[in-house]
């Protein structure tokens, strides 16, 4: 019998495939006293020897999929594991001391890692990272615990996984990851971003699908409507597939306004851009007729790898996407990292909210070597495109200002040494905390746009956790709070003649959709399959229908009082 199991719809399209069980188990280290040491040398040695086997698997997969530069993360990796110094110092603390492999391994490779850490040297400081993968790899062979990469994938399947940090994501092959299901997170959390940049249906925060699937089983996922079926039946996997082939039929409709102009049918022109994550996911955006990139999330530049991008790498990387786009907006957000976004190899300490902590704008100004690093490549990528750049959690103008001075500051120096600088680059801000929301009208005076970041702003204004599925029922798009907010930002922004932009999620709803046409943003910018089935849907609306109805709607009690209203009235 198959089951079903609902979650949330993050990433649509059907996927069928059996399920990989992406697992990061927490390994438990006991010292125990052998007795024949010589057994146990041979037992540590066969687990070195099965960690390196798998190593060199990934490393040439990353290779052939992900490039050289992730492929040389797990060639150090094998290094770690051919160092006489770190192996015959295990070896022989298991025969001098009579001690389990597991516990020399942890105890040997501990003590080289702290050694590393406390060097001076960015270079030695990474190789502390590099020995605690490949000592962790090693001991769950010698532990026979279930350790999995999803670099390791070389058949089609779907990745079952309590959750997927976006350093894993970061690693997935397109060819073989068909599609995923998680436990946790919501429709904005940054896997479900991922998901949807990657073309890769998706259903997150099922609760249980870890518990209920087991490694090998065929699975439908289907994330259009949020489910995951679990062996289905011959009559499921039919209906499914047919399902997968009008899914297949309705993108082929939407795919006929690739060349048009985004047109309301009162001949409002509204501008749509998609939001990407690395220079690949261009190629999804002009096949999906977006007229920009309203929002380029540096931070995966700096993950899936161990050491901080160079000014050249990252230079590489936006001047590609500006190219690419070919004279087109692209607004490029500077490093967001924290809350689920981490960087181990900064090696910062775990917060107790780290949404609400020391992340994005905050780090960058007091690390200002990285954000220094990240803005000299924005700016000499300028000269290639259309080059916007946008500061992430703004929470004051103080902070601004102060962004904005390391901006002109590194400019000034760039363009002593002669290095060409456009003269046009817009600087604006993410609207993704309240207290910049309501100050918009200050804001303005000095921002060249805003982009209202509302993956963010529902959860700091509603106080629910965008990751966290029980509070879920709190993260409201629609609420009237939130309308408001949008509406004081638009409105300040326009006092001004600046523009307004949104990058989160909301912008690709079709839910909220006539709202903010009505309410007057500029630019709604979504992930790239969303940008065709919002120009069909802005094409039957009217604005100035829309903006009739926005005082009734922001007048509304409930988030569910917004929703039966446009549902009747649009
Ligand atoms: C947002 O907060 O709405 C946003 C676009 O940024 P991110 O999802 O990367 O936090
Ligand atoms: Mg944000």
């Amino acid at each position: 019998m198959s089951e079903k199991i609902s979650g949330i719809a993050a990433s649509a399209g059907i996927a069928i495939a059996k399920a990989f069980i992406l697992e990061n188990p927490e390994l438990i280290i006991e010292k125990k006293t052998v007795e024949n040491t010589g057994l146990e040398v041979e037992r540590f040695s066969a687990a070195v020897e099965k960690a390196k086997g798998e190593l060199q698997v990934i490393k040439e997969n990353a290779l052939k999929e992900l490039g050289e530069d992730k492929a040389a993360i797990f060639a150090a990796h094998l290094l770690v594991l051919e160092d006489p110094e770190l192996i015959d110092a295990v070896k022989t603390k298991i025969q001098n001391e009579n001690v389990n492999a597991e516990s020399a391994m942890d105890e040997i490779s501990g003590m080289f890692i702290s050694m590393f850490e406390q060097m001076d040297n960015e270079y030695m400081k990474e190789r502390a990272a590099d020995i605690r993968d490949v000592s962790k790899r090693v001991l769950a062979h010698l532990l026979g615990v279930q350790f999995s990469s999803p670099a390791t994938i070389s058949e089609e399947v779907v990745i079952i996984a309590e959750d997927l940090t976006p350093s894993d994501t970061a690693q997935l092959n397109r060819k073989f990851v068909l599609g995923f299901a998680t436990d946790i997170g919501g429709r904005t959390s940054h896997s479900a971003i991922m998901s949807r940049s990657m073309e890769i249906p998706a259903v997150v925060g099922t609760k249980t699908v870890t518990e209920k699937i087991s490694s090998g089983t065929l699975l439908i996922i289907d994330g259009l409507d949020g489910e995951v079926i679990v062996d289905p039946s011959n009559e499921e996997l039919d209906l499914y597939k047919k399902k997968q082939e009008e899914y297949k039929a309705q993108k082929a409709e939407w795919a006929k306004l690739v060349n048009e102009q985004t047109t309301t049918a009162d001949g409002h022109h509204a501008e749509l851009a998609a939001n990407i994550g690395t220079p690949q996911d261009v190629k999804g955006v002009l096949e999906n007729g977006a007229e920009g990139v309203g929002l380029y999330r540096t931070e995966f530049l700096y993950m899936g790898r161990d050491q901080l991008p160079t000014e050249e790498e990252q230079f590489k990387a936006y001047k590609e996407v500006l190219e690419k786009m070919e004279g087109k907006p692209v607004v490029i957000r500077t490093l967001d990292i924290g809350g689920d976004k981490e960087l181990p190899y900064l090696d910062l300490p775990k917060e107790m909210n780290p949404f609400l902590g020391f992340r994005a704008i905050r780090l960058c100004l007091e690390q200002q070597e990285i954000f220094r690093t990240q803005l000299r490549a924005l700016l000499r990528a300028s000269a290639y495109g259309n080059l916007k750049i946008m500061f992430p959690m703004i929470a004051t103008l103080v902070e601004f200002r102060s962004a904005k001075q390391v901006l002109l500051e590194e400019k000034e120096k760039l363009v002593k040494e002669g290095v060409s600088v456009s003269e046009n680059i817009e600087i604006g801000i993410m609207v993704e905390i309240p207290s910049t929301a309501v100050l918009s009208d200050r804001f303005a005076k000095e921002v060249d746009f805003f982009s209202i970041g509302t993956n963010d702003l529902i959860q700091y204004t509603m106080a629910a956790d965008r990751m966290n599925e029980r509070v879920s029922y709190l993260y409201q798009p629609y609420n009237p709070a939130i309308l408001r907010l949008i509406r004081m930002v638009i409105t300040a922004a326009h006092k001004e003649g600046k523009w307004v932009g949104m990058c989160g999620e909301m912008a690709g709803d079709p839910i909220a959709i006539p709202i903010l046409l009505g309410l007057g943003l500029d630019e709604f910018s979504m992930s790239a399959t969303s940008v065709l089935p919002a120009r069909s849907q802005l094409s039957k609306l009217s604005k100035a229908e829309a903006e009739k109805h926005v005082d009734t709607i922001l007048n509304m009690d409930t988030a569910e009082d917004v929703v039966k209203f446009v549902n009747e009235n649009f």
